[in-house]
């Protein structure tokens, strides 16, 4: 799954330079996650590293975009290798 931003977020910028995946971003009001970018850290990290940051806890899971590891795993490939859904991002 990825994960999201609520509405408590106090824009305080401390997860955004704590992505990986650069999947964290200031949107018009609070900041947000793109959810083709956040594989819950998986590749990166044993924990979500913007969870681990956030002075107020405002980083539940999403449940638009409920995925399960291998799922993230190929996300986090695709990423890596910067290859195109569609193009083999599964190797
Ligand atoms: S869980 Fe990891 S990949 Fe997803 S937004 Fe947070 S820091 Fe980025
Ligand atoms: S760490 Fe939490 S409060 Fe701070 S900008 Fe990120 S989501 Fe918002």
């Amino acid at each position: 799954m990825a994960l999201m931003i609520t509405d408590e977020c106090i824009n305080c910028d401390v997860c955004e330079p704590e992505c990986p995946n650069e999947a964290i971003f200031l949107g018009p009001e609070i900041y947000q996650i793109d959810p083709g970018k956040c594989t819950e850290c998986v590749g990166h990290f044993d924990e979500p590293q913007c969870v681990q940051v956030c002075p107020v806890a405002c980083i539940p899971l999403n449940p638009e975009h409920i995925e399960d590891r291998e799922t993230l795993w190929r996300k986090y490939r695709r990423l890596t290798l910067k290859v195109e859904p569609g193009e083999g991002g599964a190797a």
